[in-house]
C-alpha cells in the first residue's frame, strides 16, 4: 500500500478520537506484548542472520528492552495520562492550573540497524501508549530484522494506527516529504541533519538520537580490575556496534600497563572467538571493511585479527595513540578500543571538553572531587560513573545526546512525554478578581500592581 495513502487513512483514523482512550492504548499494547511473544522465534532467527547475535544477547538488548517498556505503561499508563496539578500564581488567584497530556497525531519513527529491533520498537510503544498513530521505517540494513518487524506488525495490526515501512535511502527521502506531528530518528549525525531539515520544512518537532566519541576515563584511584572488566563488556557487546559503547579509553598513565593486562585477560576470559555464540558480527562489508583500516599494525596491544568471509574482527586493543590518530577522527562503531594516556585528571576533562559533545561519558574513579567535576564539567547525554551502559537500562533516567550526539530523549516517563503535547489550562473562577488589570489605568492601580508583581 502507497505510504501518502497510509498517512491519510492514519490522519482520519487519529481524527475521530479514539486514541485518546486510555483503555483502548492498553489493549494494543496488551495485543502488541502477545504478537511479539508469539513470534519470539522469528526475531531470534531474524537478528541472528543480520548479525550472529546470540539468543542471550537478542533478549537481554533487545526483547526484553521492548517487553519492559510495555510493562512499564501497563503500570503507569493511567497515572502520566492524568491531568498533572500545578501550583496556580498570585495574579491568577483564585484559579486552578493544570498540564493536560495530548496525544501529538501521527508520528514518524526512523530506527538505526545496530539494535535494530528495540531501537524502532520502544519509540513506538510510547507513541502509542501517548495515544499516536505510527509509521515505523526500521533500518534497511539489518534487512532481515526489518522484513520480520513489517510481518509481525504490518499482519497484525490495522495501519491506520500501526505500519511498518520497508526500505533505504529512497522511501526514506519520500516518507520524510510527508507532514508528521513528531519525527523521532535514530542514527548518524550525518543522516541526523538530512532528517532534522526535512522536519523543518513542515515545522515538525523531532527527537534525535544520534552517535559520536563516548569517552571512558579510568583514574589512578579506581579498581582498575573491575573497570577493565565492564569496560570490555560494554566495548565488544554487540560487535562494539553499540552507540553508547566507550569509544576510547583515557587511562591516567601511572597505571596504563597494569590497566591494559586487565583488559587482556578479561578479552581471554570472555572467550570471544570467531565461531563464538556470544560474539556479534560486524553487520556488513562495507563496515569491515572501514573498521579493519582503523587497525593501526603498529598500534596493536591485543587483538587484531580480522576474517572477511566470516565478518568477524577480534576484539582489539590499540595504544601508544595520540588524538591526531585516524582511529580518533570519527565514532569507531566495531570492536576496537584506543587506549590513551592522561598525566592529570583536569587534562583528561579539557581533552573531552575541546571536542564535540558525546552522547555518553564514564567515569571510574573513588575520589569524590573528581565525580564532582566530571558532572560539573563534562557536557555529554547520559552516562555512569563506575560502570558503562548501564545508565540506559534504567527507565527513571531519561536517554538522549545534546549537540552533536543529538536533541530530545526519552525512555519511561520521558517517553510518554515526548510523544505527547503539554497543554496548559488555566480555569478561572468568576469571583474574587480585583479590578486592577482592566483600564482605565491609573497611578495607584500601577502601585498596586507594581506591589503584586513586581
Ligand atoms: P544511519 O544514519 O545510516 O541510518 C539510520 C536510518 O536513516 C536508517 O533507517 C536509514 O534507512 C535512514 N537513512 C540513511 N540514509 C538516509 C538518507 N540519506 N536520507 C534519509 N534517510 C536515510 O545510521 P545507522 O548506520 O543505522 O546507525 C549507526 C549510527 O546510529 C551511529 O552513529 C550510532 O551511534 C547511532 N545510534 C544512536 C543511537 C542512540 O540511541 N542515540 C542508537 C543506535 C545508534
Amino acid at each position: 500500500m502507497n505510504i501518502h495513502h497510509i498517512l491519510h487513512q492514519q490522519k482520519v483514523f487519529f481524527a475521530t478520537h479514539k486514541t485518546k482512550n486510555v483503555s483502548y492504548r492498553i489493549q494494543q499494547l496488551e495485543k502488541l506484548k502477545s504478537v511479539l511473544q508469539e513470534h519470539e522465534e522469528m526475531l531470534y532467527e531474524a537478528i541472528h542472520q543480520d548479525f550472529g547475535k546470540s539468543r542471550f544477547d537478542t533478549f537481554t538488548t533487545e526483547i526484553s528492552l521492548v517487553l519492559n517498556d510495555i510493562e512499564y505503561f501497563f503500570k503507569n499508563l493511567k497515572r502520566l495520562s492524568k491531568p498533572r496539578k500545578v501550583a496556580t500564581n498570585l495574579a491568577n488567584i483564585p484559579g486552578r492550573s493544570r498540564i493536560y497530556f495530548e496525544p501529538l497525531g501521527n508520528v514518524l519513527v526512523i530506527g538505526a540497524w545496530n539494535y535494530p529491533y528495540q531501537l524502532s520498537l520502544s519509540p513506538m510503544v510510547a507513541a502509542i501508549a501517548a495515544g499516536n498513530t505510527c509509521i515505523i521505517k526500521p533500518s534497511e540494513v539489518a534487512a532481515n530484522t526489518m522484513v520480520a518487524m513489517a510481518k509481525i506488525i504490518n499482519e497484525n495490526f490495522d495501519p491506520e494506527l500501526l505500519h511498518v515501512a520497508q526500505g533505504g535511502v529512497e522511501e526514506t527521502t519520500e516518507i520524510l516529504q510527508l507532514k508528521f506531528d513528531k519525527i523521532f530518528f535514530t542514527g548518524s549525525t550525518r543522516v541526523g541533519k538530512i532528517v532534522y531539515e526535512a522536519a523543518a520544512k513542515h515545522l515538525t518537532p523531532i527527537v534525535l538520537e544520534l552517535g559520536g566519541k563516548s569517552p571512558a576515563i579510568v583514574t589512578e584511584s579506581a579498581d582498575f580490575q573491575i573497570a577493565a572488566k565492564r569496560i570490555v563488556w560494554g566495548k565488544f557487546l554487540n560487535g562494539g556496534q553499540t552507540c553508547v559503547a566507550p569509544d576510547y579509553v583515557l587511562v591516567n598513565e601511572k597505571i596504563k600497563d597494569k590497566f591494559l593486562e586487565y583488559l587482556r585477560s578479561y578479552i581471554q576470559q570472555f572467550n570471544y572467538q570467531p565461531d563464538s555464540e556470544h560474539y556479534t558480527r560486524i553487520i556488513n562489508e562495507k563496515n569491515f571493511d572501514r573498521l579493519v583500516q582503523l587497525i593501526d599494525p603498529e598500534k596493536i596491544y591485543t587483538g587484531g585479527n580480522h576474517d572477511r568471509s566470516r565478518l568477524f574482527i577480534e576484539p582489539t586493543i590499540l595504544h601508544n595513540i595520540s588524538w591526531d590518530d585516524k582511529m580518533m577522527e570519527e565514532e569507531i562503531f566495531g570492536p576496537i578500543l584506543p587506549v590513551l594516556t592522561y598525566p592529570y585528571f583536569r587534562e583528561a576533562l579539557t581533552e573531552i571538553q575541546s571536542r564535540e559533545k558525546p552522547l555518553a561519558a564514564y567515569l571510574f574513579t573513588n575520589k569524590e572531587d573528581e565525580k564532582k567535576l566530571f558532572t560539573s564539567l563534562v557536557s555529554f547525554g547520559g552516562g555512569c560513573i563506575n560502570d558503562v551502559i548501564m545508565h540506559l537500562s534504567n527507565p527513571h533516567l531519561p536517554f538522549g545526546g545534546v549537540g552533536n550526539s543529538g536533541m530530545g530523549h526519552y525512555h519511561g516517563r520521558f517517553s510518554f512525554e515526548t510523544f505527547s503535547h503539554q497543554k496548559a489550562v488555566l480555569h478561572r473562577k468568576w469571583w474574587g478578581e480585583p479590578n486592577l488589570k482592566y483600564p482605565p489605568y491609573s497611578e495607584n492601580k500601577l502601585k498596586w500592581i507594581k506591589r503584586l508583581l513586581g
